[in-house]
């Protein structure tokens, strides 16, 4: 159920109204707008009896919203959602780039990699301090110490850190050192994960589940904003489908899709979309082209000896090159980069 309160509405007038819905042991989510103030009603078990809402002062109508989802609707909120990770705005004009390598292996490694993504345009900087390994006898990431050297590189290059958080206890340690949460494709069901980055104070990456259809990836994102983190971009990372000659499926048609339904930014992951080097430059291409927001991209300068994922990481010369193609296609389809 969504209230919507009149152009005209006093702050007391929306702070009268999430008492109201407070006290019936709802939970009250007032979504700013840029002509009025919506308030997302969540927590009731069945219908809201509408009339009681109407008729508080400065509210114009009280109307359902249909989807499962509630809260990263359209439904709920017109207007396309901006996330700052650092000082970095996603998910307005401007593409964002994040780029770096998969894992955090060493400081030299890391800041490395930092500065030559940071000279080729990139916004944000990624890396694994936890990793997601299929095999316990892979490399697991460098832990906190991996934390403390994304912010030494941040230290140095001004990038915002995306770095991603196997379990709470992660959360715990990336609100401290990091800028953003990333939640991985494994975890997107991990509802107590989720519950947490819903509690966090910085923004989250949520990466789409490798089998998990539309609906279930927004219903991911709604644990997270149903508890008061509103900041969530979303990832398209590939899922898993027949086809075998890349990793994952890239499924760019996603992107359209979440753009009608959720006022939440995406971005597009070509190399866990496609798992080959060879493939990354083009896909980005094409997200970039499909109206994602911006990209989440591995980058090595030493691919054939990365600890994780090497076969996927481009060099930081094609990085460049990469940065600079999408430079021409940013202002064909009205972005900016
Ligand atoms: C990653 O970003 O390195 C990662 C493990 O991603 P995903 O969760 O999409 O596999
Ligand atoms: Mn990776």
């Amino acid at each position: 159920m969504l209230v919507v309160m009149r152009q005209s509405a006093t702050p007391e007038e929306i702070r009268g109204v999430v008492t109201a819905i407070e006290a019936r042991g709802f939970k009250a989510h007032p979504i700013p707008g840029a002509q009025r103030t919506a308030i997302g009603i969540t927590g009731n078990r069945g219908a809201v009896d509408a009339p009681v809402f109407e008729s508080l002062p400065g509210v114009l109508e009280v109307i359902p919203v249909t989807h499962a989802y509630k809260l990263v609707s359209r439904e709920v909120k017109a207007e396309d959602t901006v996330v700052r990770i650092g000082g970095v705005p996603v998910g307005g004009p401007n593409l964002v780039i994040a780029a770096g390598p998969c894992a955090v292996e060493s400081y030299d490694q890391m800041l490395t990699v930092a500065r030559r993504v940071k000279q080729a345009g990139a916004h944000l900087l990624r890396g694994g301090a936890f990793k997601p390994r299929t095999s316990p006898y892979s490399f697991q990431g460098l832990g906190e110490e991996g934390l403390k050297i994304l912010a030494a590189a941040r230290e140095e290059t001004g990038l915002p850190v995306v770095t991603e958080a196997l379990d709470t206890e992660g959360i715990d340690l990336i609100e401290r050192y990091g800028d953003c949460i990333q939640i991985g494709a494994r975890n997107m069901q991990n509802f107590s994960l989720l519950r947490r980055a819903g509690k966090a104070r910085k923004p989250v990456l949520l990466k789409r589940g490798l089998a998990a259809t539309l609906e279930e990836f927004l219903m991911s994102a709604e644990y997270i904003l149903s508890e008061g983190n509103y900041d969530v971009v979303l990832c398209e990372r590939g899922v898993r489908t027949f086809s075998d000659f890349s990793r994952n499926t890239l499924d760019l048609a996603v992107v359209p899709a979440v753009k009608s339904l959720s006022h939440l930014p995406i971005l597009v992951d070509p190399s866990h979309g496609t798992g080959r080097r060879d493939k990354v430059s083009p896909l980005s291409r094409a997200a970039v082209a499909v109206g994602a927001d911006g990209l989440i991209v591995e980058v090595h300068h030493d691919p054939n000896a990365a600890l994780s994922d090497g076969p996927q990481s481009i060099t930081p010369e094609m990085f460049d090159r990469l940065v600079s193609d999408l430079r021409q296609i940013a202002p064909v389809i009205g972005r900016e980069l």
